[in-house]
């Protein structure tokens, strides 16, 4: 048996000298729990480990959650972290900074008493940020369902519908074979409206010989897929294939070169290098890719400020572009899984220029 997540949690809690953890994002949460309700809190020492949850949610919570005591907190779940932690001694309480809004810090400071509240950053997300294989295994099945869903739209592009229909048609197709959601709003930007990086799903009518990006992603058993694939609706013309050509070149070199040991922003410049070279850098104006979780954007990011170094076991995405306003634009994502020696592609999707 290896360490429990909840094991290396509290290795990190020693090594940073701290007594107690109170995890309340609910991403957290859920990593550390299995969890998959929408209200409960985690509170860490040494010995122990709680899932607070209020009476909604007990009876879940003794099926989903195993390693922690279970507890119904009082309404004001401070009172109860409170009562556990006079009863353990403890005079510091750890929290997460990125969490808790400000009008519940003063709350809890208040609550609390003689128990201090010492901001932390990224204690769990630290550890979410290398993938296990249960977890390795959910994203793959994320992906692939991601992959259907190309293959199913491309028999349902047409022109003479919206940009709502084709964002509707693949979130149903998503739906109906598994997923609780899109992991985020699905962007779909056809023609002119290509150009526009984040452009979700619009009014706008699908005409020929134009560009439409699909960039979408299925939320499946709580882990986010990520993909993006650009098609001409009709005829290609001449400079719809040298911008194409130009970021799937950008895009393959960068997943022949990602390896671990590189920084993100080593694993960005191969990709953005590509692109700068064909004389398009300053159409390129976003980073090469982002981790992917149980959330959509996570560590580590694939960027021009990104010092973290990539490990084995990391899942991140790889998106390049080229964007020209008032032409349209080309991004081609997959979802990669960093391995001992390079990465491993789990989106399978074909990135050939492809003519519907
Ligand atoms: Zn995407
Ligand atoms: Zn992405």
């Amino acid at each position: 048996m290896g360490q429990t997540r909840l094991d290396k949690l509290r290795v990190k809690l020693a090594e940073s000298g701290l007594d107690a953890l109170f995890v309340t994002n609910p991403f957290n949460r859920r990593y550390l729990t299995g969890f998959t309700g929408t209200s409960g809190y985690v509170l860490i020492t040494a010995d122990e480990a709680w899932f607070l949850t209020d009476f909604r949610y007990t009876e879940q919570a003794a099926e989903q959650v195993r390693d922690f005591s279970i507890v119904m907190h009082k309404p004001a779940v401070i009172e109860t972290v409170k009562e556990l932690l006079d009863a353990a001694k403890i005079k510091r309480l750890a929290f997460e900074q990125g969490d808790l809004i400000y009008g519940t810090y003063l709350d809890y400071s208040a609550k609390l008493g003689d128990i201090t509240l010492i901001p932390t950053s990224n204690l769990v997300e630290g550890l979410r940020d290398i993938k296990d294989e249960e977890e390795i295994a959910v994203l793959e099945e994320a992906a692939d369902l991601a992959d259907k869903t190309f293959t199913h739209i491309l028999g349902y592009l047409k022109p003479g519908i919206t940009e709502w229909d084709v964002a509707l048609e693949m979130e149903m197709f998503m739906r109906k074979n598994g997923a609780a959601s899109s992991s985020f709003d699905t962007i779909i930007a056809s023609g002119e409206r290509s150009a526009l990086p984040h452009g979700v799903a619009s009014s706008r009518v699908l005409h020929g010989d134009e560009f439409v990006t699909m960039d979408y992603g299925a939320l499946y058993k709580g882990y986010c897929s990520d993909i993006t694939r650009t098609v001409v609706l009709g005829k290609a013309t001449e400079k719809h294939r040298e911008i194409y050509k130009i970021v799937l070149e950008a895009q393959l070199t960068c997943l022949a070169g990602l390896k671990p040991g590189m920084t993100g922003q080593e694993g960005d410049a191969l990709a953005r290098d590509v692109i700068a070279k064909a004389g398009y850098g300053d159409r390129f104006g976003h980073g090469t890719g982002h981790g992917i979780g149980l959330e959509i954007h996570e560590n580590p990011r694939l960027g021009k400020l990104s010092d973290t170094v990539l490990k084995p076991g990391m899942v991140v995405t790889v998106e390049p572009g080229i964007y020209l306003p008032g032409f349209g634009g080309v991004r081609i994502e997959d979802d990669v899984v960093v391995t001992e020696t390079g990465i491993r592609v789990i989106t399978k999707s074909t990135k050939e220029l492809l003519e519907i």
